[in-house]
């Protein structure tokens, strides 16, 4: 079903590729216009090629051949004031906002006893701090416009039950799943509904460059954790059509009644 989401508007942060691209082009696909943002720059710790301006850009392209408007922006969700000033742009341009969805993340694999204290700390900025920024750079437009709104956040099968060799992204996404239900009590009184995401593996550059090396490299300090995160369903990965699929349908009116619901898009994933 497309036309949706006619006429209204979402912001997403890590747009520039993978799921966040995924989401902008779904959420286009059933009428609504853009604010695509992304650090698109180098990250530290991470063992994937980081993404590019470039690739934001083949975002907008990809919402404007849809028929859609999209405003894009380099920059970073640990910096509040660059978010809601970008956010500010959009509804100044566009006229309103509807949809947020807080996709950025970053995903280091490390054995306890070998993440830093920088490793802990930037993924929590990034995975938990940005997540609130996100919420903070948008939900007060959608208040003021007294329209209600959707505001999406994405977690993992991690923010649930347990990914082995990352306490730090477990306790990051966790953290998420929680920041919904606080979210969504509070803003409720204001019609917006918040909702987490919860997806297993998904193919998208976070799982290249040496991404399974060094996962594969973490499962040998303890060989009994590696088949954790077994799925029920064959591939044991998906693509992120599927988790824009879910996201579209949180986004719509379709779901006027779901909200502070932690919805897995993982095959069943099971961490033991
Ligand atoms: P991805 O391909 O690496 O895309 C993530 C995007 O977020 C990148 O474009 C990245 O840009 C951007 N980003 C990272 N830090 C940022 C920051 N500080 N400010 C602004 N943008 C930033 O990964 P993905 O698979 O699409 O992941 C999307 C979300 O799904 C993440 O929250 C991730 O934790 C979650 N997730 C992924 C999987 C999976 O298997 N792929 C599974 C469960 C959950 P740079 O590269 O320039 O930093």
């Amino acid at each position: 079903m497309a036309g949706r989401l006619v006429g209204k508007v979402a912001f997403i942060t890590g747009a520039a590729r993978g799921q966040g691209r995924a989401h902008a082009v779904r959420l286009a696909e059933e009428g609504a216009d853009i604010l695509a943002l992304d650090l698109a720059g180098a990250m530290p710790h991470v063992p994937y090629e980081s993404a590019t301006p470039d690739e934001l850009a083949e975002t907008a392209t990809a919402v404007e051949a849809l028929g859609r408007r999209v405003l894009t922006h380099q920059g970073d969700v640990r910096d509040l004031e660059g978010m809601k000033a970008f956010v500010a742009r959009g509804v100044a341009e566009f006229g309103r906002l509807d949809v947020a969805v807080a996709n950025a993340g970053i995903c280091v694999p490390a054995a306890w006893d070998e993440a830093t204290p920088e490793i802990f700390r930037d993924t929590m900025d990034i995975n938990v701090t940005g997540v609130w920024n996100t919420v903070m750079a948008s939900a007060p437009h959608m208040v003021s416009a007294g329209n209600g709104g959707s505001i999406i956040l994405i977690s993992s099968a991690a923010g649930k039950k347990m990914q082995p060799f990352m306490v730090h992204y477990t306790t990051s996404k966790h953290a998420v799943t929680g920041m919904t239900r606080g979210f969504a009590a509070e803003l409720g009184a204001h019609g917006i509904r918040v909702n987490s995401v919860h997806p297993g593996g998904v193919a998208t550059p976070m799982g290249g460059g040496d991404m399974m090396g060094a996962i594969r490299r973490t499962w040998e300090t303890y060989p009994r954790l590696a088949p954790m995160g077994t799925t029920f369903t064959d591939p044991p990965y998906t693509t992120p059509d599927q988790i824009a699929n879910a996201v579209a349908f949180l986004a719509s009116d379709e779901a006027s009644f779901i909200t502070s619901e932690h919805l897995s898009v993982d095959g069943g994933t099971q961490h033991f």
